[in-house]
């Protein structure tokens, strides 16, 4: 059976996954980053690393086949597939204080941190003070020099990235919120997640 779920433009969303399921992200519209952030459901102190997922890697870029670890170090989802190979692993969420510092827009301005910490307050008591999570379809080109550039995400309407949850999992998800930079392709606009079952379950 199939869960299917509309993260709306610039709002987030929880969903407990177990291990084996498979989470299908979905870019609606095209050009749309995804925050995905996850904490295990069993020790919500155990959460998804950006960072321990490029050391475990020996890399900044990740797709199918490679792993995103936690910070103790444990495989949390494995690439299955991937439709766009090109995602971020070093930017923290959008949060009031990067609005303000690039745009002087902070104020009231939907953001991934407020979206991701209401999502998980759903289920556990627990408020970030900041996230660096899997920013899926974010494209930010390294050069040589060792500067960045975020540039339009290389989605389009309809790619999806697939993984594999290895351990039982609550997923925090924000569709992000920027619309004054390339991140998001200059727009926001909703994505799509649906849960799958493994196949090759067991029918009891
Ligand atoms: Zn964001």
């Amino acid at each position: 059976m199939e869960k299917e779920y509309i993260v709306e433009a610039r709002t987030g969303i929880n969903i407990k996954v177990n291990e084996g399921e498979l989470i299908e992200i979905i870019d609606l519209a095209g050009q749309q980053v995804v925050d995905f952030f996850a904490l295990n459901q069993i020790n919500p102190k155990e959460f998804l690393s950006a960072g321990v997922t490029i050391d475990c890697n020996e890399s900044l870029k990740v797709t199918v086949g490679d792993r995103l670890y936690t910070n103790h170090y444990k495989k949390m989802f494995t690439i299955i597939d991937d439709d766009v190979k090109e995602h971020d692993l070093l930017h923290p969420c959008c949060r009031t204080e990067m609005y303000d510092f690039f745009y002087k827009t902070g104020e009231n301005h939907p953001s991934c941190l407020s979206n991701i910490n209401e999502s998980l307050l759903e289920t556990f008591d627990i408020r970030k003070e900041e996230i660096t999570p899997f920013n899926i379809f974010m494209y930010t080109k390294i050069l040589p020099d060792g500067k960045i550039s975020v540039e339009p995400p290389k989605s389009k309407a309809g790619d999806k990235i697939v993984l594999r949850a290895e351990m039982d999992a609550l997923l925090a998800v924000a569709a992000c919120s920027v619309s004054e930079s390339d991140c998001n392709g200059g727009r926001c606009t909703p994505v799509k997640i649906v849960i799958k079952k493994p196949v090759n379950e067991r029918i009891i």
